[in-house]
């Protein structure tokens, strides 16, 4: 399997290979192939695209919002007139079943971009009146943004963050996660097929060490980054030196509590959705899952039965519902965690370790896993695992879970189960997290903001709220008489 591009970056409206950039692989993560050969950005590449990035954003903020929508939204077009395809490269990249892939990268990104592409020219700013005088307020773009992706959502990611950039007026570089490089391109791609101007949006690949650079890089208006916390501390430190503006998307350690009133099938399909979906691999997931006394082994023996029906497999074959991890660091990461949690004392319920998958035996699969009885002190209640490992923790009353749900450094998102409704919005008001739910999990549609509370992020991403993040506000006094001076 090759899915090899034409060059390794896209700078100026098209491919771009780097001289002497560190070279690395992109790896299928069900076999463990290489399926493309990349070279991280050298310094000319980042140059060139700090350049191209320069002259694109002067074309792009002088064209009008409305045409800046429209462009928008026929990239959308592009992308799901080619979604089989993205999928399929998605899957190849990122080990993430086709069964969702074809449903939730290049066509959230579409809906996206779509959402953004409609915003563009709806988006005004303020007649103040000051008696007589006025004031008025604008909204302008920033410059040129820096978008620094993760690997769990590829294409979502740049989408998330090229939109709402873009309708702004600002140019992007963005630079994909190195483990999984290539969705990127597709998108830039995408773009100058509908007619977006060469540079307003350029990828550039490489490590910490090209993004490090980038941040610093006087041109660099604004970083918006999605990554782990132990990342975002760097990205802020560095970016907070040159007083760079930020957006930070980043871990957690999420709260799903199901109350003894819940609708236990409901609940259960929340809890697999919040722990299982691309493998565990997604930073709102619900891996703290507070039951409820009265119903917990109502609710375990459904879930280790439903846990059961999850098919481990091809992951081009649609019926597949779990694909493998992304990398072999990931694989070691999960794996660790799953023997802590045997190791601490929690209740293994299913899984618990590597999966043996038929005809695919170098791929990094591991067992959906739930572990009951968890504590909050032990490990796997307190740090992000990123993989398919659920916690069950028991509680008894409303005021003791929200405490304890709320007892981490992490406020991503939280989720809450009961048919009680003031009880429901009681509990949401109580919870230290950017992103909630009721009744349901892990839905993010774009109309919706979604960020942290606490070390989980800064700012926020999608709907009006991201407008906010990519552009700044000029307020303009308008003097309709004569000036007065003290002498
Ligand atoms: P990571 O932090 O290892 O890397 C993220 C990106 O930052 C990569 O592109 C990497 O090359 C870059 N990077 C690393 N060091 C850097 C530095 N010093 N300066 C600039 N850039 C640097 O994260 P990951 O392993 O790719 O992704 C998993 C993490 O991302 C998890 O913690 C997950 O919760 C989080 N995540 C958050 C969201 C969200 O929206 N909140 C979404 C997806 C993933």
């Amino acid at each position: 399997m090759r899915a090899q591009p034409q060059a390794s970056h896209y700078v100026g409206g098209s491919y771009l290979e780097s001289q002497s950039g560190t070279p690395f692989d992109s790896l299928y993560p069900a076999t463990g192939e290489v399926i493309a050969q990349i070279k991280a950005a050298d310094d000319a590449v980042i140059d060139a695209a700090i350049a191209s990035a320069q002259a694109g954003q002067k074309v792009w903020a002088a064209t009008s919002p409305a045409e800046r929508g429209r462009v928008l939204r026929r990239a959308a077009e592009i992308l799901r007139a080619k979604n089989h395809e993205l999928s399929v490269l998605e899957t190849l990249d990122t080990g993430k079943p086709l069964q969702e892939t074809l449903v939730a990268d290049a066509a959230s990104g579409a809906d996206c971009l779509e959402y953004f592409g409609g915003l563009a020219a709806t988006l005004t700013g303020e007649h103040i009146d000051l008696g007589g005088s006025f004031a008025y307020t604008k909204r302008e773009p920033l410059g040129i943004c820096f978008g620094i992706g993760a690997w769990n959502y590829p294409i979502q990611i740049a989408c998330w963050k090229s939109a709402p950039a873009l309708v702004c007026g600002n140019s992007m570089i963005f630079k994909p996660s190195e483990v999984t490089p290539l969705s990127a391109l597709k998108l830039a791609e995408a773009f100058t097929e509908a007619g977006l101007p060469d540079g307003v949006f350029n990828v550039i690949q490489g490590f910490g060490d090209v993004g490090a650079k980038l941040v610093a890089h006087p041109a660099i208006a604004k970083v918006s980054l999605t990554g782990s916390v132990p990342t975002g501390a760097k990205v802020a430190a560095l970016a907070g030196e040159h007083l760079k503006k930020t957006t930070l998307e980043l871990g957690g350690k999420s709260p799903l509590i199901i109350f003894d009133d819940a609708d236990v099938e409901n609940a259960v399909s929340a809890a697999i959705n919040a722990n299982f979906y691309s493998t565990g691999q997604i930073c709102s997931n619900g891996t703290r899952v507070f039951v409820q006394k009265g119903i917990k082994e109502a609710f375990l023996a459904r879930l280790a039965e439903r846990t059961g029906n999850a098919v481990l497999g091809d992951p081009l074959d649609e019926t597949t519902s779990i694909g493998p991890l992304v990398s072999r660091q990931q694989f070691d990461k999960v794996m660790h965690y799953m023997q802590i949690g045997a190791r601490e004392g929690a209740r293994l319920v299913c899984g618990g370790g590597a999966a043996t998958v038929e005809s695919f035996p170098d791929g990094y699969f591991v067992q959906p896993t739930v572990f009951a009885d968890v504590t909050d002190d032990m490990t796997i209640a307190r740090e992000e695992i990123f993989g398919p490992v659920l916690s069950v923790l028991d509680f008894a009353d409303e005021d003791e879970v929200v405490a304890r749900a709320n007892d981490t450094e992490f406020g991503l998102a939280a989720g809450v189960f009961t048919r009680d409704i003031q009880r429901a919005h009681r509990v949401i008001d109580g919870l230290q997290a950017g992103t909630c739910w009721i009744n349901t999990y892990n839905l993010t549609p774009i109309e919706m903001p979604f960020g942290g509370y606490k070390k989980s992020g800064i700012g926020r991403e999608n709907g009006h709220a991201a407008i906010e993040y990519y552009s700044q506000t000029k307020s303009v006094y308008v003097e309709m008489g004569g000036v007065e001076a003290a002498f």
